[in-house]
């Protein structure tokens, strides 16, 4: 069995760099389906031995500041909607922000499954982002440096059991 994974969380966080790692070339043009805009972005993902697809909440970095917070929530509402599993990444070099609080509350109202992965967290940097990713009561949190690739066995061994 196959499942889908919504990748979300505030811009700049490094979520598409995730998508991109995960996806390689094999991402899903899906702009051109009737009610499918291209902020959502799909794509066929390999992990180890795992198939997925994986959705990256794009679209949010063109948003004005004024324009953000509506649209990172219906955005955020439509990808855990058609997601099984969310990863919520938070950015572990700035700790916990306001806005990450913000879809954090969407997340535990509306998804099943999250997995917190606090990124950029190559060699020793993000260990208080790591910390403050606890508090969120999301679970415990996964380490990750998605450009660098770090963190990709402990992802691997957290989607496992669900898939
Ligand atoms: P998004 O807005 O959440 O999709 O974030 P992006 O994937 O576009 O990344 C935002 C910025 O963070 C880019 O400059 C990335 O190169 C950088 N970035 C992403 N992942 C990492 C990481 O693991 N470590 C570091 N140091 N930078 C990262
Ligand atoms: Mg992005």
């Amino acid at each position: 069995m196959s499942f889908t994974l919504a990748i979300v969380g505030r811009p700049n966080v490094g979520k598409s760099t995730l998508f991109n790692r995960l996806v390689g070339r094999r991402l899903a043009l899906v702009d051109d389906q009737p009610g499918v805009t291209r902020d959502l972005r799909e794509g066929e993902a390999r992990l180890g031995d795992l198939r997925f697809t994986v959705v990256d909440t794009a679209g949010l970095e063109e948003a004005t500041d004024q324009s953000l917070q509506g649209r990172m929530r219906r955005l955020t509402e439509r990808a855990v909607d058609m997601a099984d599993i969310c990863l919520f990444m938070i950015d572990a070099r700035v700790g916990i922000t306001p806005t990450d609080q913000v879809f954090a509350e969407i997340l535990r109202k509306r998804s099943a499954h999250v997995i917190v992965a606090a990124n950029k967290a190559e060699g020793r940097a993000g260990e208080a982002g790591m910390l403050e990713a606890y508090s969120l009561g999301l679970g415990e949190p996964l380490r990750l440096s998605a450009e660098h690739g770090e963190g990709m066995e402990d992802l691997l061994a957290v989607l496992t059991p669900l898939a």
